[in-house]
């Protein structure tokens, strides 16, 4: 949460009728130098004048009125209301994240998850990431767990942008990519860890995942949720699945990432999968 800053009110005073003064944004998200701002709809007739103070104030070359992420590779719908490149480098926890704000999803929510990431892993581990977008939660793996990672991405768009953050953050030797659907996926028996960063539909990938995976090996498993079937779901689809495959689970942590619909959670399982 930010403090709605003087000067942006002291600008804005000057263009907008006082009551709308009350309903300008106090809360944005600034991913590189491109801020994304929520803007209710009372503020419509003004919304470029409102773009102009904000991105003055907050040093941001562009601003994007804050939309909603759709669909199977998971892109947002947002409006450019003051600037026109949307493509920046985000720094989070010394990694570089290189990608275009407007046409790939980089939720702030997930941070939490992304920082995690960088302590799960050891050196000489192979990491497979079956959901890799631009690296969010493979890049820490490699430059700080320093593990071997494959990372599969199947938008062509979002892949360009994880070869290149693969180099920005100087992981070549360890960091592989693939611009393909993870089920053409050639890989079977080879991963010790594998990360599913998907939500709504990530089950349907539970076969593939175990084939990928070793004998024994760890599933961070992200899936959605009602809160009324919490905790047994998602464990208990994941393990019946596992068994037809003949992998018996053990899970060994769960955490809730953020809300993403009302009562409904998106969650992170850590899964520790073996044969039998
Ligand atoms: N895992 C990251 C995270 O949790 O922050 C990025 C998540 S992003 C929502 C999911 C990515 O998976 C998108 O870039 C989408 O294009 C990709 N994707 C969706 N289905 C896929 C599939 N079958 N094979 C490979 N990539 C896929």
């Amino acid at each position: 949460t930010q403090v709605i800053k003087p000067r942006i009110r002291e600008i804005l005073s000057k263009e907008l009728p006082e009551e709308l003064i009350k309903l300008l944004p106090k809360r944005w998200v600034k991913i590189g130098d491109v801020l994304l701002l929520p803007l209710r709809p009372e503020l419509e007739p003004y919304k470029y004048k409102i773009a102009k103070a904000y991105a003055e104030v907050l040093e941001v070359k562009t601003v994007l009125r804050k939309g909603h992420i759709y669909g199977e590779t998971r892109k947002p719908d947002y409006e450019i209301l003051y600037g026109s490149d949307t493509i920046t480098i985000h720094v989070e926890n010394g990694i570089k994240y290189k990608l275009d704000v407007a046409r790939i999803m980089f939720s702030p929510a997930n941070v939490k998850e992304r920082v995690r990431m960088a302590k799960v892993a050891k050196p000489n581990e192979l990491v497979v990431d079956m959901f890799a977008g631009i690296g969010h939660l493979s890049l820490p793996i490699a430059v700080y767990g320093k593990a071997r990672v494959i990372a599969i991405e199947k938008d062509p768009y979002t892949f360009k942008f994880l070869v290149e953050n693969i180099h920005l953050n100087k992981v070549e030797d360890r960091m592989s990519a693939y611009n393909m659907d993870n089920r053409d996926f050639p890989g079977v028996d080879i991963a010790d860890r594998i990360l599913m960063g998907y939500v709504v539909r990530t089950h349907e990938f539970i076969p593939k995942a175990l084939s990928i995976a070793k004998d024994e090996a760890i599933i961070h498993y992200h899936n959605t949720v009602p809160e009324r079937l919490m905790p047994k779901e998602p464990f208990e689809t994941f393990k019946r699945i596992a068994k037809e495959h003949g992998y018996e689970v053990e899970k060994l942590n769960e955490l809730r990432i953020k809300r993403y619909a009302p009562g409904v959670w998106h969650v992170v399982l850590d899964l520790r999968v073996f044969k039998r």
